[in-house]
């Protein structure tokens, strides 16, 4: 499987830059669109600017509204001179729009610092990974019988279909919406896992119960602060970042963000957009927004919108939809608050049944899903750059820990996990979507030449899902302009593919 991957990989990534490559041909009614809207800078609107410029060309001015900060939920905290993720921190290292980005900016990847991980059920910890790989192995086993290689083998089925995303953006096809996409890489069999709990798809596997409780749980709980009745697509997402192959970039993720800005040349606006509303001058449809920044209101016309930023109505981006027939109004769900913590202090090793610190072994700890628990997992966090001489801080010794929970720590849960602490940072964010809390999934295209990315998280909520939906809006907004309805959509792709080669 790994020699597999790798040749693909590398398959990929040619195919991917000669695509870059690709000239802007203009429209077939005359002119290409001058300007262009992106609305959010975090990994999806910056990579969806990035896009846009390739498929585009050079001419055309690409916009960014950001209100808040680049990055969006890629973001760090500093703690005593160092700085940490507190949103999204871990990459698959297959996850090839990320890899790519950090290879045409010039970035790094950051250092991997190992460590162990245990399962604590909030009396005892009930899991442990040791030094000895064989040793784990015959663990699993024992306790589970043969259930986690069935569900190694379910994900790897699943990241393999997955992964002809790549092969079909690279040859310029676009997908009108989610579902399209989702079926094209792995027919009714992908869309279905957006609808059916995570734990039925895994029983039905043959995985046994006490693996999900003990093993499975834990992981949707740190990745998604939620439990195994999420849908089956985004927890084989979850479950491939709970893989040995991850990193992260040096300096901090959000450098993707600024770097692709940079790299597409792209107008970055520090405004908040507070209404969109289509205006027809003729033939032409265009869109005005309605922004406001530090120095006061303004408004711009653009031919082209790209809204990447969930439009939930909890999620305070504010934006209003005006003069849309039928109306149009924010979409339906809600998203999980997840609280980062970190804290700069000694990790209370007695609360998980290690009175003497010295004996601790594990840098992660996860949790069943226990009502009792008040956090999802306890962590030594690594900064964002790691320099040669860097070690982890051993647990009889001040750290750096992050801790994710659904309500912010109080006092005495901070005593509790730490027998003492220097600081404490908190970052409140509505993390993900709340997996059930919508009928189904957002659609791409709100309006004609009006596109929505985040539909794409309520598949699954990732760095790369973002990438991807940046992908395909930018190929999507091109075909569409330029009327060219024989690259969207398109079936039976993995033969049509071959036959063009
Ligand atoms: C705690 C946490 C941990 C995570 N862990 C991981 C992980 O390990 N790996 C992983 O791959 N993913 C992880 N994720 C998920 C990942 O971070 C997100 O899926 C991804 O960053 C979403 O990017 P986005 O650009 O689509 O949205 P956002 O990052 O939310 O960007 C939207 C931007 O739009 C701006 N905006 C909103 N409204 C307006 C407006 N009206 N006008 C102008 N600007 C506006 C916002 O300020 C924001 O910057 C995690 C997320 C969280 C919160």
């Amino acid at each position: 499987m790994g020699g597999f991957q790798l040749s693909l990989l590398a398959v990929v990534l040619s195919i991917l830059s000669a695509v870059g490559d690709q000239e802007a041909s203009p429209h077939v009614d005359g002119a290409p669109p001058s300007k262009i809207a992106v609305v959010g800078a975090g990994i999806g609107g910056s990579a969806t600017a990035h896009f846009l410029r390739q498929h585009f060309g050079p001419e055309v001015q690409v916009d960014v509204f950001e209100k808040g900060e680049v990055g969006g939920r890629l973001a760090t905290v500093t703690v005593n001179h160092n700085d940490y993720e507190s949103g999204g921190s871990i990459i698959h290292s297959l996850n090839l729009h990320m890899q790519e980005f950090v290879k045409q900016l010039g970035l790094k990847h950051r250092r991997n610092v190992a460590g162990k991980t245990a399962v604590f059920n909030g009396e005892e910890v009930i899991l442990e990974e040791t030094d000895w790989y064989l040793l784990d192995l015959f663990r699993l086993w024992w306790r589970y019988g043969i259930s986690f290689i069935r569900l190694q083998m379910w994900v790897e089925e699943i990241m393999e279909k997955f992964m002809r995303i790549y092969k079909y953006q690279a040859h310029g096809y676009a997908f009108s919406s989610v579902e399209e996409l989702l079926d094209s890489l792995g027919g009714s069999g992908f869309i279905n896992m957006t609808r059916r709990p995570l734990s039925d798809s895994l029983l039905e596997l043959g995985v046994s119960q006490r693996f999900i409780d003990e093993v499975i749980a834990p992981v949707m709980r740190v990745n998604y602060g939620q439990n195994v009745s999420i849908p089956a697509f985004v927890g084989a997402v979850s479950l491939a970042g709970a893989q040995n192959n991850l990193w992260a970039v040096e300096g901090g993720n959000k450098l993707v963000c600024s770097g692709l800005l940079r790299m597409a040349n792209a107008n970055l606006l520090k405004a908040r957009v507070n209404s969109i509303s289509p205006v027809q001058s003729g033939e032409a449809l265009q869109y005005q927004l309605n922004f406001t920044t530090a120095a006061g209101t303004g408004s711009e016309l653009y031919d082209i919108v790209v809204l990447a930023t969930p439009l939930q109505d909890s999620l305070g981006s504010g934006l209003e939809f005006h003069d849309f027939t039928p109306p149009f109004d924010h979409l339906p769900g809600s998203y999980h608050s997840t609280v980062a913590t970190i804290v700069h202090g000694y990790l209370n090793t007695s609360f998980f049944g290690f009175a003497d610190p010295r004996l601790f072994p594990f840098a992660s700890v996860l949790t069943t899903d226990t009502p009792a628990l008040f956090f999802n997992s306890v962590a030594s966090a690594c900064p964002v750059n790691i320099s040669a001489g860097f070690r982890r801080r051993q647990p009889q010794e001040a750290g750096v820990y992050k801790v994710f929970s659904a309500q912010p720590l109080d006092k005495s849960e901070l005593k509790t996990l730490f027998r003492s602490y220097y600081s404490v940072q908190v970052t409140e964010w509505q993390a993900y979507p709340h997996y059930g809390s919508s009928p189904g999934l957002p659609p791409v295209e709100l309006h004609p030449n009006l596109y929505y990315l985040n539909g794409i998280e309520w598949a699954g909520s990732a760095m790369e899902m973002s990438s991807v939906a940046a992908k395909n809006i930018a190929l999507l907004a091109y075909h569409r302009w330029n009327k060219q309805t024989d690259m969207v959509d398109q079936r039976d792709l993995m033969h049509r593919i071959k036959t063009e080669l």
